[in-house]
């Protein structure tokens, strides 16, 4: 089997008077798009992954996540679509939630580990599939140059050139992948990498192992509120406003964040004026589900 998806990611303009008044105009890729279970930057993560896997004949993909975890549901979902067993190793004691229930739907089975033993995830494989000649290992999030390969083809889908390009970085595969693409297409464009999770600075030195060449990109490690999955009365209610002015649907522990971080450089006048911007919707809309209580 041919493992590829079309990709359907259209580039749409984000009307706002703020970014109006300071001469900006920002664009919002719809990776989110792509695919609704195997959603925006995962089925690029996972893409050469999966090629990966059939080329050395494995039929069982072994990948690790928390409960919440798009990377499980589309692994789960890309499983599914072409042809793989699969299973989901997740931390922490059993739950049912919306993401497992899709994860289990798509035929993936789950077990659930202490997180003391999550850490070491090589000792998980071996340890469940050491005499599995199928299994094929894909680390937590999908990190790996593989992976931030299928993101920098993002680069190639774009028309018009952009001064910036914004994403939310967890593992910082995306971010990784799309500098590489940036300077593959010799482009003048800077990366900005929003990490969702506290002290993100380290993840300066992730990106920099991944990148094909030095390169110039910017890291946002204000704009985390609190935490990976933690989120406050304005993050909420700035989602809660861009949702119904645009239509787009955006998640609170990834793209509310980034997008929250745009729109607050451009109050704080941090764009040039006549700066084109692109924020990358990476997907992960199934994350609201988890946080529906924090809505009311
Ligand atoms: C996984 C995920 C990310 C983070 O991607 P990394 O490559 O791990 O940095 C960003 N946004 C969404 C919606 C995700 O699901």
């Amino acid at each position: 089997m041919n493992i590829d998806l079309e990709i359907f990611s259209p580039v749409q303009q984000i009307n706002n008077p703020l970014f109006a008044e300071w001469g900006l105009s920002v664009y919002i890729k719809r990776d989110d798009l792509i695919h609704p279970i195997i959603s925006g930057n995962k089925w690029r993560k996972l893409k050469y992954l999966l090629k990966k896997a059939q080329s050395q004949d494995k039929t069982h993909l072994v990948t690790f996540g928390g409960a919440y975890s798009n990377h499980l549901l589309a692994t789960a979902g890309a499983a599914a679509r072409f042809g793989f067993k699969a299973t989901g190793i997740v931390r922490g004691e059993e739950v049912n939630n919306d993401t497992l229930f899709m994860c289990r739907l798509h035929g993936m089975e789950l077990i659930f580990t202490d997180r003391e033993s999550y850490r070491d995830k090589q000792a998980l494989f071996t340890k469940y599939f050491a005499g599995d000649e199928n299994a094929f290992f894909i680390d937590e999030g999908g990190a790996s140059p593989e992976a931030a390969q299928g993101c920098s083809e993002l680069i190639g889908e774009l028309i018009e050139p952009y001064d910036h390009i914004f994403c939310a970085s967890g593992t910082s595969t995306m971010a990784a992948g799309i500098i590489n693409g940036i300077t593959d297409h010799k482009l003048p464009t800077v990366l900005h990498s929003i990490p969702v999770f506290k002290n993100g600075g380290f993840i300066a030195g992730e990106i920099d192992k991944l990148l094909s060449a030095p390169a110039n990109y910017q890291l946002h490690t204000d704009y985390h509120f609190g935490g990976y999955g933690k989120v406050n009365n304005d993050l909420i209610t700035f989602i809660k406003r861009f949702v119904a002015d645009t239509g787009i649907l955006i998640d609170p522990i990834y793209t509310g964040k980034m997008l929250y971080a745009i729109y607050d450089l451009a109050d704080k006048n941090y764009f040039r004026p006549g700066s084109n911007i692109l924020a990358i919707h990476s997907g992960g809309i199934w994350g609201l589900l988890g946080m529906k209580d924090k809505f009311i």
